[in-house]
């Protein structure tokens, strides 16, 4: 017997409504009216059905950790790692495991079954590693966690830093992370993307680096890490974070950069809630936005996904990790608000992110895992528009959240309207 099927649904790329039909975790059969029994059936009522959301940028070991030892007073980032290096030696594993689990659940009922979490491993002790490796395991179940060795305080600037980062990946973090802006020098920057990428091909792994998040248009460490790309035959397994210099580029430049990061098959990851939250803080007026090119990244065929970043912590003091809050914000300062725009932006927070993580089994089609979730909106504009309700997330066949159809009821006189936004 089939595990579950959803009736009625509307999908991307189907022209009417169609059945999904799941067995042993998978999508086995989509057609427009399947007879079958199952241990469960869904009427979507013709909602739309998608494959879960993706954050392609987050930090599970400092969320929901705000005012811990104090609120961020000036915004930045740098105030915001600087907080972050107080906080440190006050971290508890209970303490870390406990908000990042309340964060997975938060995740969860907003439909995100992948996250990306970069972990900070210049702490010598490798609590907050160890933490989330224990995390990535126990949750595995529900969602995919992915975790990237961050050197926070800078790969070569930090004590140990290089030691530190390979005793992190030993334990099993499965990417290679950086972040050569905040290393003492250009030139060590450079070098450090290096030194990380040659790290990344000794173990064959994947390489994602915070990379120019500062609002310095000399800052160009993304030139550097798309030609190791190159050089190393690392195409399409590579991720620049961030990228914010990029908005403050000089334009002739940018229209050489481009290309060369097309070639190198890099993927971008664009942060928009906290970009906007962080970068032009040192502008008076006008202040820049400090969001890397994305419509230009999306027309050179670059692959742009969106993340999170941040959750209630140092350098965000908002957010309920609804990964359709993130893609608003960048249709608005990304001037992306037409109508196809919009709908690629989704896929930003969807198909583009798994294609960063390199998801196997993604997407909703027979014999991809049956991981999906149900909208209480027709489309993908409905969706951006309203940040529907999540009536249910499914994994592996199996409704792991559900919350009910929020309709509001608006009393004029004596007439009653039932109010959904649509
Ligand atoms: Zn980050």
């Amino acid at each position: 017997m089939l595990e579950l099927i959803i009736k009625n649904g509307t999908v991307d790329g189907q022209s009417s409504l169609v059945d999904i039909a799941c067995k042993d975790g998978k999508i086995v059969e989509i057609s427009p009216a399947i007879k079958a029994d199952a241990v469960t059936i869904i009427d979507a009522e013709g909602q739309l059905v998608t494959p879960p959301f993706v954050d392609s940028h987050f930090h599970m070991d400092a969320t929901l950790s705000m005012g811990m030892p104090r609120l961020n007073q000036s915004g930045t980032l740098l105030e915001g790692i600087k907080i972050w290096g107080e906080l440190k030696p006050d971290l508890t594993p209970e303490g870390i495991k406990e908000r990042a689990i309340k964060l997975i659940t938060w995740a969860i009922a907003k439909g995100n079954l992948a996250i990306r979490s970069h972990v900070d491993t210049t702490d010598p002790s490798l609590m907050a590693v160890d933490v989330l490796l224990e995390v990535r395991e126990e949750m595995k179940e529900f969602i995919d966690i992915q975790l990237v060795a961050f050197p926070q305080d800078g790969v070569l600037r930090c004590k140990d830093g290089l030691a530190l980062m390979r005793r992190a990946l030993d334990k099993g973090v499965d990417v290679v992370g950086g972040i050569p802006h905040f290393e003492r020098t250009m030139d060590e920057g450079h070098k450090s993307i290096e030194i990380l990428c040659e790290m990344a091909v000794e173990r064959g792994l994947m390489v994602d680096m915070h990379c120019d998040e500062s609002d310095d248009p000399h800052s160009r460490h993304i030139e550097t890490l798309t030609y190791h790309t190159q050089r190393l035959g690392l195409q399409g397994r590579i991720a620049g974070s961030h990228l914010t210099s990029m908005h403050s580029m000089d334009n002739y430049y940018v229209s050489k950069l481009l290309p060369l990061m097309a070639e190198a098959q890099m993927n971008c990851v664009c942060n928009p809630l906290v970009n906007m939250n962080l970068q032009g803080r040192h502008d008076t007026y006008p202040k820049r936005r400090g969001l890397m090119r994305v419509p230009e990244l999306m027309a050179q065929g670059i692959n742009v996904s969106l993340g999170h970043d941040d959750v209630m912590d140092p350098w965000y003091p908002m957010g309920t990790h609804d990964m359709l809050e993130v893609a608003h914000m960048g249709a608005h300062a990304l001037h992306m608000t037409g109508v196809a725009q919009q709908e690629i932006l989704f896929d930003a927070v969807t198909t583009h992110g798994a294609k960063t993580l390199n998801i196997e089994g993604y997407g909703l089609d027979i014999g991809c895992n049956a991981d999906m979730v149900v909208l209480q909106a027709m489309s993908k504009t409905e969706a951006m528009r309203v940040h529907p309700t999540r009536l249910y997330v499914i994994r592996r066949g199996k409704i792991i959240s559900q919350t009910p159809k929020v309709v509001a009821n608006v009393t004029l006189g004596d007439d009653v309207h039932n109010v959904d936004f649509m």
